[in-house]
């Protein structure tokens, strides 16, 4: 019969080696997903051909004197830069561009889609990745850890 001290070590194992590859897959996820990324320039120029930007001067594209940027409730004022979704309402173009890198790229308040679900989720990963930015460092050095430790327990 294997004694307690064989079996807490091989329950050890089995946690290093879980673990290790808990980490492999992280990096390949995210590898996988840079891959499948698009920065944000391409973002907002796929944001441009949806939702072309221009300029506010009162009386055309359908405003009324008293229109504002519901993001930032502010009144337009004659050659803001503006931006008209395809459900009729309009925002400055810095604000909702913030705003749609921030959401799901919908419309502030209708929630209707302004991008397909791919070009969204394709700036998600490199928003992911831009946060995991350094991360084969950091995986060596969390696996020189777990290792390091590993080896010293059976030396
Ligand atoms: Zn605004
Ligand atoms: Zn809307």
């Amino acid at each position: 019969m294997a004694s307690l001290s064989q079996i807490l070590g091989q329950i050890y194992t089995m946690a290093m080696l879980f673990f290790s590859i808990l980490l492999l897959e992280l990096a390949i996820l995210v590898r996988g997903a840079a891959r499948r990324s698009i920065t944000t320039d391409q973002f907002l120029k796929i944001v441009d051909q949806k939702a072309p930007a221009g300029r506010y001067a009162a009386g055309i594209l359908g405003f009324d004197a008293a229109a504002e940027c519901s993001v930032c409730l502010s009144p337009y004022e004659e050659g803001d830069e503006v931006r008209k979704l395809k459900c009729n309402h309009t925002f400055h173009k810095g604000c909702v561009d913030t705003w749609l890198q921030q959401d799901s790229a919908t419309c502030p308040l209708c929630r209707r889609p302004v991008l397909p679900i791919d070009v969204v989720v394709k700036h998600r990963n490199h928003r992911l990745q831009e946060y995991y930015d350094g991360g084969d460092e950091e995986l060596m050095i969390m696996l020189y850890a777990l290792h390091g430790n590993f080896l010293r327990r059976f030396s």
